[in-house]
């Protein structure tokens, strides 16, 4: 880190601005918003900054920098359009241990600008520390784009009531409920705009968890779908409780870049392999119980979606089961994750009617259609261990699967080092060998595989006709 974030209470104090145009009038700006007393020193103003002196909201020294004038200055910013000038007032103000920036010197600055979000109370600064200040603005329209528009006036109405929490509830107590509030109903009335209804929720709020805290409190579970791997892939509200966990469950799907977006001091516990054992999955059922009825918020976070071969549907039967509250949070399935990353419309109107998602597991047993699965005019997405794939082949070509049906193999979907591959079905098996397929990867079978892009293609260069096994497209 170059620079330490802080926030500098500048109410009252005085800034000196060395400039009289656009970007000094920008600084002021920022500095006048903090409430400093601001004074700027340049021979002209631009008009914008000539009424602000005439209306009295900021002083004017009609003269060229001089040193001196930096006395008594808490921040001083060097916005002139006169690099000597600039530099100068830099070398007085490191003299006197004044902190001051520089417009586009960060090398001569001792502080810098950040982009800024502004819900005051709430504030968010974004920097770059000057190596990509255009990457820094982006990445504060990002966040702009996340924070509800009300949400300083979240932050006041929260605040004004921090000292009757305090009196209703011990300190145990309280953090999980601010917790509960920020995501709750009585937030989103003042986010609506609706404070006397919020302040009616909140009081209701207060006065049960005044109840439940002397009764011992009690935990949830958060069943999160992390989706297939790139972070951003992630929905608003499984960061939303990500942030909120105190305990983070989770498998080898989970990369780390979505783990780092959990609340920093979350404990995390990895709970075993990608598919999850009889053995295993009874632990976790155990430790999700337990854990709950400590009081924690637990999430249980899942590659994809809970839901598609995730083994939620067992820890939601365990949950109910034992009482516990939970939320279940849907994320992106591999498949869909896959599916974009390759450019395979998994259901494009003229190639594919229906999509079926198939447990690559099941080409051990009997409990499958395979030639239901075989026939055209469909596609076949096999969730699968690397290691499954010769089965699931070789079950495809006994139930009738035309060998030219096209076929590809995403790898690592959305994650770095996603690889696509592309042949019909009848190579696919020599094409993964030969560039080393690792898990996880997925099979799609079917007409729409064959527009596969970036595709790394069968050694025959044979890219299959999307309706080459099929007797017509269709409609
Ligand atoms: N619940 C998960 C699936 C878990 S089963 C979901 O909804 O996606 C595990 C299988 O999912 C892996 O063997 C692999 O076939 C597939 N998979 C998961 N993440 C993947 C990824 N990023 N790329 C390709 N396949 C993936």
């Amino acid at each position: 880190m170059d620079y330490l974030p802080v926030f500098l209470r500048l109410e009252g104090k005085p800034a000196l601005v060395v400039g009289g145009g656009q970007v000094a009038a920008r600084k002021a700006d920022w500095l006048l918003k903090a409430r400093a007393r601001v004074t700027l020193v340049a021979p002209r103003l631009v008009p914008e900054l000539a009424a602000r002196a005439a209306r009295g909201e900021l002083a004017h020294l009609e003269a060229r920098f001089a040193p001196q004038q930096l006395e008594g200055a808490v921040v001083v910013v060097a916005a002139s359009d006169d690099g000597a000038v600039n530099a100068a007032v830099a070398a007085a103000a490191r003299t006197r241990h004044i902190p001051v920036n520089v417009v586009d010197s960060a090398e001569l600055s001792t502080f810098i600008f950040p982009a800024i979000i502004d819900r005051s109370p709430v504030v968010v600064a974004v920097s770059s520390a000057g190596a990509a200040p255009v990457l820094a603005r982006r990445v504060r329209q990002q966040i702009e784009a996340l924070l509800p528009a009300r949400l300083g006036a979240l932050a006041r109405f929260l605040g004004g009531r921090r000292a009757a929490v305090r009196r209703a509830l011990g300190p145990h107590g309280r953090r999980a409920f601010w917790e509960r509030i920020v995501a709750g109903p009585a937030a989103l009335e003042v986010l609506a705009g609706n404070e006397a209804a919020a302040e009616q929720r909140f009081g209701r709020e207060l006065r049960a968890a005044g109840l439940v805290n002397a009764a011992g409190g009690s935990g949830e579970v958060y069943l999160i779908g992390a989706g297939p791997g790139d972070p951003d892939l992630l929905t608003l509200r499984a960061l939303q409780l990500l942030q909120q966990a105190d305990v983070i469950l989770h498998d080898r799907l989970v990369p780390e870049a979505i783990l780092e977006r959990a609340r920093r001091d979350a404990r995390r516990v990895f709970v075993g392999k990608e598919t999850g054992e009889a053995g295993g999955q009874k632990e976790i059922n155990e430790q999700l119980v337990s854990l709950a009825r400590a009081g924690l918020k637990v999430a249980r976070l899942k590659g994809g979606d809970g839901y598609v071969f995730g083994r939620g549907g067992e820890e939601l039967e365990i949950l109910r089961e034992h009482g516990i509250p939970y939320r279940v949070v849907p994320g992106i399935t591999a498949a869909l994750g896959a599916a974009a990353c390759a450019d395979i419309p998994l259901t494009h109107r003229r190639l594919a009617h229906s999509v079926t998602l198939v447990s690559g597991h099941a080409a051990t047993d009997d409990s499958l259609d395979w030639r239901a699965l075989a026939g055209a005019h469909q596609t076949v997405v096999f969730y699968m261990g690397v290691a499954q794939l010769p089965r699931i082949l070789a079950r495809l070509r006994a139930a009738g699967a035309c060998p030219g049906r096209p076929a590809a193999i995403v790898e690592r979907a959305t994650l770095p080092g996603e690889r696509v591959l592309r042949s019909p079905l009848g190579e696919i098996a020599a094409l993964a060998t030969r560039a080393q397929v690792a898990a996880p990867a997925l099979l799609i079978v079917g007409e729409v595989a064959a527009l596969a892009s970036s595709a790394i293609a069968a050694e025959s260069g044979a890219v299959p006709a999307p309706a080459q096994c099929a007797e017509r497209a269709l409609a």
